[in-house]
């Protein structure tokens, strides 16, 4: 019998744990480590922020989809990595061998420490909802006469524009009577880099219409530390610590950033043994947008490949394409959501009940009795 160790509960995860909840893997044993069994789907964390869903409607529990897979869910933190003797240590000092193992670790961020304003990195999601919790008690502790309370969000990104006006529609819809300022600071001299500038401009809108001052081509400074109540930091995602430490990858190839380089067929180029899949894997060629999407996207051939890896049928190992265009949708946390796919781009409470529509098919396929 093989042992299979996914860690991470990822998107890419998730659809393989629900392809093998279908199809069993024959002589695996299966384990999925992860320090939590509860896994936020991201494009719903906007909508949760801005109080749309309740956490349990936008998280995927991995214990029972583990175990309708045939796996065991291990709660832990990977820590380190031997691919040489194929074994990795767990935060918690578990040593734990594989045969086959599956990384899908997402992205973090590394945010400056801040000295008086509350500090909301917007990765990793699963530390999210403790720390924006502990905030939403706070703000409702405030005092009505209070000075206006000031949020600063830096990073210009789909990420920082839909989770400021998420957290600002939030926090006024809990507090009507508090006084809110607000600033979205971006090093890019342009919002939304990448999209259409008609969702440029429809993003621009939506923060104008949320009284959120817009500043291009300026980056946070201490100096704004002491005028700040709240920072939501959502710069460009960076690589977790041990990859990026050469002392607990061992030889796992790595790119310059720290993500795990992989092939066409989401193999490690130095470890075969080893697979890496969505915001923590380096795509070969031009890199992929750390999206949720591309990591949905690799799951299904992820679940083939390991399936075909296990039986020694590298032969058989199916290649991925990502897609060169996706349709992005990013909700302005006022019931209206932005669209945009290549040149394209609009607004409206159409796009927002599109949005919804999509991620509640996508999450229910997790949370039915039968994945
Ligand atoms: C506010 C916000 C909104 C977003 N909205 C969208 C959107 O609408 N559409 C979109 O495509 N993308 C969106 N993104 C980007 C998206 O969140 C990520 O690209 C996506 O979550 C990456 O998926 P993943 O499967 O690679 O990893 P993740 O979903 O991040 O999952 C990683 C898992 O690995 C676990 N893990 C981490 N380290 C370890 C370790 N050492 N040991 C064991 N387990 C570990 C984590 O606990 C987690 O369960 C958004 C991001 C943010 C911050």
């Amino acid at each position: 019998m093989k042992r299979l160790v996914l860690v991470g509960a990822g998107h890419a995860h998730a659809l393989a744990l629900r392809a093998w909840a279908q199809a069993p893997l024959p002589d695996t044993e299966l384990l999925l480590v992860s320090p939590e069994p509860l896994a936020p789907y991201s494009g719903m964390v906007p909508g949760w922020l801005a109080g749309h869903y309740r956490f349990a409607q936008i998280a995927i529990d991995f214990e029972p989809l583990a175990r309708a897979a045939g796996a065991r869910w291990w709660p832990g933190e990977l820590q380190a990595l031997d691919p040489a003797q194929r074994q990795l240590r767990l935060a918690d000092g578990t040593l734990l061998a594989y045969d086959l193992l599956s990384l899908n670790i997402g992205s973090t961020l590394r945010p400056p420490p801040a000295r008086h304003a509350a500090l909301l990195p917007l990765r990793p999601l699963g530390l999210l909802r403790q720390r924006y919790e502990a905030l939403l008690a706070r703000w409702c502790q405030g005092a009505a006469g209070d000075r206006a309370f000031v949020v600063h969000a830096v990073g210009g990104g789909a990420a920082g524009v839909e989770s400021l006006l998420a957290v600002l529609h939030r926090l006024r819809q809990l507090r009507p009577d508090r006084a809110l300022r607000s600033a979205l600071l971006t090093r890019s001299p342009v919002l939304l880099p990448g999209l259409a500038p008609a969702a440029q401009r429809a993003a621009q809108r939506a923060l104008a219409r949320a009284g959120v001052t817009l500043q291009t081509g300026s980056g946070w400074s201490e100096a704004l530390d002491d005028h700040s109540d709240l920072l939501l930091w959502a710069t460009g995602a960076e690589a977790h610590d041990w990859p990026r430490d050469p002392g607990r990858r061992g030889a796992l190839a790595v790119d310059a950033a720290g993500f795990v380089c992989i092939d066409a067929q989401l193999r490690s180029l130095s470890h075969p043994q080893v697979f890496a899949v969505g915001d923590c894997a380096s795509w070969p060629g031009q890199a992929l947008p750390k999206a949720g999407v591309h990591a949905v996207r690799m799951g299904p051939v992820l679940a083939h490949n390991l399936r075909m890896a296990l039986a020694g049928r590298s032969d058989a190992l199916r290649t991925h394409r990502p897609q060169q265009q996706s349709l992005a949708l990013l909700a302005t946390g006022d019931g209206r959501a932005i669209a945009a796919r290549g040149p394209l781009g609009a607004a409206g409470a159409w796009a927002w009940h599109w949005k919804d529509h999509i991620d509640r098919g996508f999450i229910a396929r997790f949370q039915g009795d039968t994945p």
